[in-house]
């Protein structure tokens, strides 16, 4: 079976390569699959969502992570504490 790429929205790809298994979704930065999704909030109620692999990420709380994007003092500040809206 091919893989399929789909674009989403926001412009990030999501390579979906059917097997009878669940998609999966690459990592932004180096395309392993992730384990987590960036939580910086990008306002109402969403978050950046970047999927990252273990490596890529940063992890900053019990259940948070940025991306490099968002791996700054100002944005972490605003990850852990619910954005600024
Ligand atoms: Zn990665
Ligand atoms: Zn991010």
């Amino acid at each position: 079976m091919p893989c399929e790429c789909l674009v989403g929205s926001d412009g990030s790809v999501i390579m979906i390569c059917s097997r009878g298994r669940k998609p999966v979704t690459p990592c932004h930065y180096c395309g392993k699959p992730i384990t987590s999704l960036c939580d910086y909030p990008v306002g109402e109620g969403k978050t950046c969502d970047r999927p990252m692999c273990n490596k890529c990420k940063t992890k900053i709380g019990p259940d948070l992570d940025v991306c490099q994007e968002h791996n700054n003092p100002d944005d972490i500040f605003k990850t852990q504490h619910g954005g600024a809206s």
